[in-house]
């Protein structure tokens, strides 16, 4: 028997780490679902994070090609205003160009919880590169990245896993074929930037390297965040229609953008009719819009759509290598989890699909939402199911997260994989200990 199961992973291997079985499963989250569950004492694997109904991604590409200050500090700046914490952000490096000013800056967004990922040493078509190219364009720009910023975080304290490095590509152009796609998975990366224009994926699809996507581009003076571009067609859905169709289907797509400009609402376009040329996508006007600009105050109105779909329980945002390992690491598992009183604690079990092998890469934490038939008023985790045992590592990153009023259902962010039979101890008023956000000396 065990054989058998060798040769299935070997095969599912080869198919970017998944079997036809793990694509055949249900939805599962909170509304809509769960929220209605009439019996008590239960655990669920949920789809996407804390039971949200769909996902979404949003990367900022050509960092370092555009003025930090003018084009790419200003996102972050909205980013850290009141309401939007949990919106986080990943921003594409066009590596050659960065400057040191740009490298110190892009640790600190890593540690607080955006994502670096990588958009090639030069800003070049990836269908053109040699051997030579893909290894400069690749290999050594993550070299690069993981030198100046991930090798300097020792830990992002709930963001990432200890030991991360980048894993994620967006191509220059969103130009990408099968064998730059088999290239990156080679390299170790978990997923690209390199499937359909505007299609919200499933959230079972089968090849992380094969991303949907879609480009902002504004060419209208009547923007809003519902329209898409009237005149430049490469832009197929607009901002706010995204996030809806996403969570009609509950599934997931990346939304791509560019520079975002603090340029007043008055002063983005002007009377040059020729769009290509207003301050919002034009470098040469000095006012920090570049290709596909997009100014604060308008990413500001989407900020507050997505912040009103997240508390509402209809959306989690994740950052792009987030997306594809939360998914990769659901799909391995059983919806149906076991909860299991342990003296006033519970044991939690997932329940592992034999046939479905997951690479180390993918292996994440995920949400299993649980009922715990009493209510709380704290939970901590510990994998080692030992109450005492308070080293960071032997919790989870993220913190249980109460559901309802009441305090009897909780999400758990979990690592099935920390432990050989899938289980962790939940303890019942237990203090979360979490792990510090350490940064090395700049
Ligand atoms: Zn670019």
């Amino acid at each position: 028997m065990k054989k058998v199961l060798l040769i299935i992973c070997f095969v599912a291997f080869n198919i970017a780490g998944h079997t036809q079985n793990s694509l055949i499963f249900n939805w599962r989250g909170y509304n809509g679902d769960l929220i209605n569950r009439n019996d008590s004492v239960w655990a669920v694997v949920t789809t996407w994070r804390d039971g949200a109904i769909g996902a979404y991604s949003i990367v900022l590409d050509d960092f370092g090609v555009i003025s930090f200050n003018k084009s790419v500090k200003p996102a972050w700046d909205l980013s850290k205003e009141a309401g939007f914490e949990k919106i986080k952000l990943s921003w594409g490096i066009v590596t050659k160009q960065m400057n040191d000013e740009n490298w110190n800056n892009a640790v600190i967004m890593v540690s607080q919880g955006h994502e670096m990922v990588n958009h090639a040493m030069t800003h070049t078509d990836a269908t053109l590169w040699n051997e030579k190219d893909l290894k400069y364009n690749i290999n050594d720009a993550n070299d690069l990245i993981n030198k100046r910023v991930y090798e300097i975080i020792h830990s992002s304290g709930e963001y990432f896993a200890k030991g991360k490095r980048c894993e994620f590509f967006v191509y220059p152009y969103d130009s990408f074929n099968k064998s730059t796609h088999e290239y990156l998975n080679k390299s170790g990366f978990v997923g690209a930037r390199g499937g359909e224009r505007a299609i919200v994926m499933k959230a079972n699809f089968p090849d992380p390297f094969r991303i949907n996507f879609d480009a902002h581009y504004i060419s209208n003076r009547d923007w809003t965040p519902d329209s898409k571009s009237k005149r430049w067609p490469n832009m197929h859905i607009g901002l706010n229609e995204a996030i809806d169709k996403i969570i009609e289907a509950k599934g997931y797509m990346i939304r791509e953008l560019h520079s975002v400009p603090d340029i007043p609402d008055n002063a983005w376009f002007d009377e040059d009719n020729n769009y290509e040329n207003w301050p919002i996508n034009n470098a040469n006007k000095g006012m920090g819009g570049t290709w596909g600009g997009l100014t604060k105050n308008q990413l500001r109105v989407h900020f507050e759509y997505l912040k009103k779909k997240i508390e509402s329980k209809e959306l989690a945002i994740y950052t792009l290598s987030e997306a594809v390992k939360y998914s990769f690491t659901v799909r391995a598992f059983e919806n149906e989890a076991v909860l299991t009183a342990s003296g006033q604690n519970w044991i939690i079990k997932l329940n592992k699909k034999p046939d479905v092998c997951v690479e180390d890469k993918y292996k994440e934490e995920i949400s299993v939402i649980v009922d715990l038939g009493v209510a709380v008023e704290q939970l901590s985790v510990a994998y080692d199911r030992n109450h005492l045992n308070t080293n960071e590592d032997n919790s989870p990153r993220i913190k249980p997260r109460r559901m309802d009023d009441s305090g009897r259902i909780w999400s758990i962010s979990i690592n099935p994989f920390k432990s050989a039979d899938h289980t962790a101890l939940l303890i019942r008023d237990g203090k979360w200990f979490g792990q510090d956000i350490k940064i090395n000396n700049l």
